[in-house]
C-alpha cells in the first residue's frame, strides 16, 4: 500500500486525507493528522470516498452527437465552433460555466482563455450559487475579497454565532472543532436559522429568524450594542469609515426579524458579554435576494465593535465547495479579473500585459442566472459547461433545461457519463475526477492544499486545464497555453498575484512562483495571508474598512395562490447532485429519498399525512416529495433537499421550484425564500 496525501473532494472545510492506495482502483481513506484543517478528522462523506472511485458510470471517451469520437475530432470541432461563433457573433456570444469542483489550475486556464484570448468576461461558476454574496460583501467592506478569519478563531472564540449554517451536517469537521472547543473551554454557540436544524438542536440559543430577517436582526443587535456603549469608538476612528447617517439609519427590529423579545434579549446579552466572537455564515445568508446586505450587516457588527483581526474574532464566510476560494483567486467569477483585480483600464492593461493577451475582455461578463437567460434568448450561442450540473442545480431548472436545449453548441466536460446536463450536450468531453486530478484547492480559511492523483486516468479522460490548452492551441494561442504540467500553471498563477500584492491586497503567492516541479509535488498546505492579524490599512482609497448602510427589504404581499415559503438545502451524507456520493451504498443509508419537511399545523391545514406524498408548486414549477411532519420547521415554511435529479429520482427535483430572483449586487439566487403551495397527492 502506498500512502498519498491529498484533499477531500467535497466541502469547503478542505480536510486533508491520507489515502492508502491498495489497488488499481481501490483506496483506504484516513484523515491526514498533519493537515491543519482537520488534524486527522473526517466526516461521513470524506470517510466513504473510497466507495466512489470505481470506473463504473464514468465518461471514458469523447462523444459527438451521441457517438464515440476521438480527441482529435472532438477538439477540432470545439475549436472550429468557437472560432466561427466569435467571428460571426463576437466574443460575447460564447460563455463558460465552470465549477468549484475544478482545481485552481483548471480555473486559471479557463479564465485566461475566456478573459484574455476569447475577449469576453463571460465565465461564471457554480460558486455564484454558493458564496458570491459574501464576496460582494467583502469587497464593499474591505476593498478586497478576503476572509479575515482562520479555523483556530472558532476555537479561540468565547461565542460562535452560526448564521444560515447547518454546520453539523454541511461542514461537519468544523462543527466537531467548535464542539470540542465548547467542551474544553465553555464557549457558547448561537444558531440563527429559520429551521431548528441538527446544529440548532445543540446550540445554547436558537434564534428562529424569519426567512430573510437577518438584516433586520443584525441591525437591531448593533443598535442595542451602541445603546449599551459597546461600540469601539477608537477602532472606528482609526480603521473604519461610516457613511453619513449610518447610526440613525439602522432599520430593523426583533419583531420585523420574526424573533420574540425574550430571544432577542438573550441574543444581545450573549453578544454583549462575549467580545471574543466569531460569526460564521453560509448558504442560508448568501442564497438570498439580499445576501450581500446580510454579509455586510454581519461585518458591520464586527467592525463597529472592533471584533476583527484579534484571535477568536471576525465575520467568517464558509464556502460550500472544495475550491470555491481558489476559483475566486484566479477570476472564476464573471465580475472579477484574475488575482482579485477589477476591470479598471489600468488593471485590464496590466493583466493583458502579463498574459500577452490576444484580446483582453472589456468588462465583467454575465453572472450565472443572466448567462442562462442569454443562452435561452440566443445571445449566447456557444456554451462550455465544466464539472457542474446546471440542469439540476440552478434555480428555475426547467427554464435552464430549455436554454440548454436551445443552445447552438453545448460542450460539457464531465467525469460522469450520464448527467442531467450531459444529456443536452452535443459534445461531451471526458474529464478527470477526484483521485485522478493533480493540482491545488483553497479552503474557506485561505489554505491552499494539494489534490494529488491516486490512480491513472480512466479511458481517455484528461485534466480540464489540458483540454482547454489543446483547444487554445488549435485557435493559434499555443504559446500562451504551453504548460508541461499543473506545476507550471500554478507557477504562472503564483507570479501573477504580484498584481494583487502591489495594490496592498492580501493575496500574494509570489514566493511560490519559483517552485520546482518537485517542490510543487511536495508542497505542504499553506494559508495565504497567514492568520491575518489586525490590519493597519485596507486596500481602499483612505486605507479604512467600510460600514455599509443596509436596510431590510420589505416583505412582499403574500400571494394567496402561494401562501407558504419554500426553503432548500442539503442532507448530511449527500453532495450536490449526487453524481459522486450517489455511488456510495453507505452514504445512501442516511436518507434514501428527498423529504419535504412540514410543520404539524400546516400538515393539518392542508390535510397532509406524515410519510404521504405531496406536490409542491411555485410560480416556476412543480415537484413531488414524501412528507416528514416536524415541528423543527416554522409554521408556514417548507424545506426540501436539493440533491435529487432526473437521473437519480425523477419527480423530486427541488430546483425546479425556486425562481430566478437574485441578489442585485452579487447575482446570487435566493434559494431559501420562494412562495409555494403544497397539496397531498
Ligand atoms: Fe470532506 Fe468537508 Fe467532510 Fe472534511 S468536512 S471530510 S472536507 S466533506
Amino acid at each position: 500500500m502506498r500512502t498519498v496525501r491529498t484533499t477531500c473532494a467535497y466541502c469547503g472545510v478542505g480536510c486533508g486525507i491520507a489515502a492508502g492506495v491498495t489497488g488499481e482502483r481501490s483506496v483506504q481513506i484516513k484523515g491526514d493528522g498533519a493537515h491543519p484543517a482537520n488534524a486527522g478528522k473526517l466526516c461521513s462523506k470524506g470517510t466513504h470516498l473510497g466507495e466512489t472511485v470505481s470506473p463504473e458510470g464514468r465518461l471514458l471517451h469523447p462523444v459527438i452527437a451521441g457517438r464515440t469520437a476521438g480527441w482529435g475530432e472532438a477538439l477540432d470541432l470545439v475549436s472550429a465552433r468557437l472560432k466561427a461563433c466569435i467571428e460571426e457573433h463576437g466574443p460575447d456570444s460564447v460563455a463558460f460555466y465552470v465549477s468549484g469542483q475544478l482545481l485552481t489550475e483548471d480555473y486559471y486556464v479557463a479564465n485566461k482563455l475566456m478573459k484574455g484570448f476569447i475577449g469576453s468576461g463571460n465565465i461564471d461558476t457554480n460558486s455564484r450559487l454558493c458564496m458570491a454574496s459574501a464576496v460582494a460583501a467583502h469587497n464593499r467592506a474591505f476593498g478586497e475579497d478576503v476572509v479575515p478569519c482562520s479555523y483556530t478563531d472558532l476555537e479561540e472564540a468565547d461565542l460562535v454565532v452560526l448564521v444560515g449554517s447547518n454546520t453539523a451536517w454541511c461542514h461537519p469537521v468544523l462543527w466537531q472543532r467548535i464542539e470540542e472547543s465548547r467542551a474544553r473551554r465553555g464557549s457558547k454557540i448561537v444558531v440563527i436559522d429559520p429551521r431548528r436544524t441538527e446544529t440548532a438542536e445543540q446550540a445554547d440559543l436558537h434564534v428562529a429568524v424569519a426567512p430573510d430577517g437577518d438584516v433586520a436582526l443584525f441591525n437591531a443587535v448593533l443598535r442595542e450594542l451602541k445603546a449599551r456603549g459597546l461600540v469601539d469608538e477608537a477602532y472606528l476612528a482609526q480603521h473604519v469609515a461610516a457613511p453619513e447617517g449610518f447610526w440613525d439609519g439602522l432599520e430593523g427590529s426583533a419583531e420585523s426579524a420574526g424573533v420574540s423579545p425574550e430571544v432577542f434579549e438573550q441574543l444581545v446579552d450573549l453578544v454583549a458579554a462575549h467580545p471574543k466572537m466569531v460569526t460564521m455564515f453560509s448558504m442560508g445568508a448568501n442564497q438570498s435576494a439580499q445576501g450581500t446586505d446580510k454579509g455586510n450587516a454581519i461585518t458591520n457588527l464586527h467592525l463597529a465593535t472592533g471584533r476583527i483581526g484579534l484571535p477568536g474574532t471576525g465575520p467568517f464566510s464558509i464556502t460550500g465547495q472544495p475550491n470555491a476560494m481558489g476559483g475566486r483567486e484566479v477570476g472564476g467569477l464573471a465580475n472579477m479579473l484574475a488575482c482579485h483585480l477589477g476591470f479598471s483600464g489600468e488593471e485590464l492593461a496590466e493583466v493583458a500585459d502579463f498574459w500577452a493577451a490576444e484580446r483582453i475582455c472589456t468588462g465583467p461578463g454575465l453572472k450565472a442566472v443572466e448567462m442562462f437567460r442569454a443562452v435561452h434568448d440566443g445571445r449566447i450561442k456557444f456554451l462550455w459547461v465544466m464539472a457542474t450540473n446546471p440542469a439540476v442545480s440552478l434555480p428555475d431548472a426547467g427554464f435552464v433545461r430549455e436554454a440548454l436545449e436551445r443552445c447552438e453548441t453545448l460542450v460539457v466536460s464531465e467525469a460522469i457519463a450520464d448527467t442531467d446536463t450531459g444529456r443536452f450536450a452535443e459534445i461531451l468531453l471526458p474529464a478527470l475526477a477526484w483521485g485522478e486530478k493533480d493540482g491545488t484547492v483553497t479552503n474557506s480559511e485561505r489554505r491552499v492544499s494539494r489534490q494529488r492523483a491516486l490512480f491513472a486516468a480512466p479511458g481517455q479522460a484528461k485534466s480540464d486545464w489540458k483540454i482547454m490548452s489543446e483547444v487554445a492551441a488549435r485557435l493559434g494561442w499555443g504559446d500562451a497555453f504551453a504548460w508541461a504540467n499543473s506545476a507550471a500553471v500554478f507557477r504562472e498563477y503564483a507570479a501573477m498575484t504580484a498584481l494583487a500584492a502591489k495594490r496592498g491586497k492580501v493575496l500574494d503567492l509570489t514566493d511560490k512562483a519559483g517552485l520546482s516541479d518537485e517542490e510543487y509535488e511536495d508542497m505542504a498546505p499553506f494559508q495565504w495571508g497567514g492568520a491575518l492579524p489586525l490590519r493597519e490599512r485596507y486596500p481602499t482609497a483612505d486605507g479604512k474598512a467600510r460600514l455599509i448602510a443596509v436596510a431590510p427589504i420589505a416583505a412582499s404581499a403574500v400571494d394567496p395562490a402561494f401562501p407558504l415559503i419554500l426553503n432548500t438545502g442539503r442532507y448530511r451524507d449527500q453532495w450536490h447532485t449526487m453524481t459522486r456520493t450517489g455511488w456510495s451504498p453507505t452514504l445512501a443509508q442516511h436518507r434514501r429519498e428527498p423529504l419535504a419537511e412540514v410543520h404539524p399545523a400546516d400538515a393539518a391545514l392542508y390535510d397532509i399525512a406524515d410519510a404521504g406524498l405531496v406536490k409542491i408548486t411555485t410560480p416556476s414549477g412543480t415537484a413531488t416529495f414524501r412528507v416528514k411532519v416536524t415541528d423543527s420547521q416554522r409554521r408556514g415554511e417548507v424545506f426540501v433537499p436539493m440533491h435529487w435529479t432526473d437521473v437519480n429520482a425523477g419527480e423530486g427535483r427541488a430546483n425546479r421550484l425556486p425562481s430566478q430572483r437574485v441578489d442585485p449586487v452579487s447575482g446570487q439566487p435566493g434559494f431559501k425564500n420562494s412562495p409555494a403551495r403544497i397539496e397531498a397527492v
